[in-house]
């Protein structure tokens, strides 16, 4: 078996954690510590990103040592980040190495602040244009604060969607630029929350909203491609109570397929909305949302 199979089998676990309420983290901190003993690299953590995994646990744990040993790790990882892409030169990679310790030790205190929501960063762009370009979609997404139940972060639906929009122009002109500023200002337009939730909880797909006119996002159709889902989910509902309804509505913000699972329940009175959760079929991901 591969390390990187190893890394994901882990990772499958320890995602089954992060929406528990605190509970195996007694095996949540053996599997930290495994992952501790493996020669991870950047290019497992790249394709695995096992590091937003734990940074995950890390926020949703209420366990003092796993929080402390999810912190060590990603500081660990974080360092493959801010080593140049030739690790063979000994004489540079010894020097980062110090400037990180030197960095570590002046940090220590601000580290929990330091820590990105999204590591590692899932497609490393060096653009200074397309990388302001993400910060505006994931402040955008974020207007109403992080949404704890949406089918991936901001940031990696942000970057999602400029990889999208970058894809068609393939390059950073006017055109390119209208198009991110168009959607940011929509995302984060308050009489439109609608958008914003839509692609959140996957039921709009980001290549979708790459190619969205002002007209579109802005229109009643987004609402009543929520209504319709809610109504479907509704309908369904009564019918399937243990196992779940599938969907092609909604697309997982981890693997991006389109292959759910979802169930609806009344969590608190009768009057509240419902709350959806969802499982995709192919990665084992869940978010809720309502
Ligand atoms: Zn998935």
């Amino acid at each position: 078996m591969s390390l990187e199979e190893d890394v994901m089998k882990i990772q499958k676990k320890l995602t089954k954690m992060t929406s528990d309420d605190g509970t195996g983290q007694e095996e949540a901190l053996e599997l930290l510590k495994a992952l501790q003993t493996m020669a991870i690299n950047l290019e497992v953590l790249t394709k695995t990103r096992i590091g937003m995994t734990v940074n995950a646990l890390r926020k949703s744990s209420k366990d003092e040592e796993v929080i402390t040993l999810c912190k060590t790790l990603i500081k660990n990882w974080k360092k493959f980040l801010s080593t140049p892409s030739t690790p063979k030169d000994n004489g540079s990679s010894s020097k980062s190495k110090k400037d990180s310790k030197d960095k570590d030790k002046k940090d220590d205190k601000e580290k929990d602040k330091k820590l990105p929501a999204s590591f590692p960063p899932q497609s490393n762009t060096t653009d200074a244009i397309r990388i302001k370009c993400r910060e505006l979609l994931t402040q955008a997404l974020k207007v109403d604060g992080e949404n704890p139940n949406a089918c991936a972060s901001p940031e990696e639906l942000a970057e999602e969607l400029e990889e999208c929009i970058y894809a068609e122009f393939k390059n950073t002109d006017m055109r390119y630029k209208n198009r991110v500023r168009s959607r940011v200002a929509n995302l984060k337009d308050p009489k439109n929350p609608t958008l914003r939730i839509n692609f959140l909880n996957g039921a709009v797909a980001a290549s979708r909203l790459a190619k969205m006119t002002p007209e579109e996002m802005a229109s009643d159709e987004m609402k009543k491609l929520r209504e319709k889902f809610i109504k479907e989910a509704i309908d369904d509902a009564q019918l399937a109570t243990v196992q779940g309804t599938k969907t092609d509505m909604l697309k997982c913000g981890k693997c991006k397929k389109k292959n759910c699972t979802y169930n609806q329940l009344q969590t608190r009175s009768s009057d509240e909305p419902m709350t959806t959760f969802v499982l995709c079929n192919e990665c084992g991901n869940r978010w809720k949302f309502c």
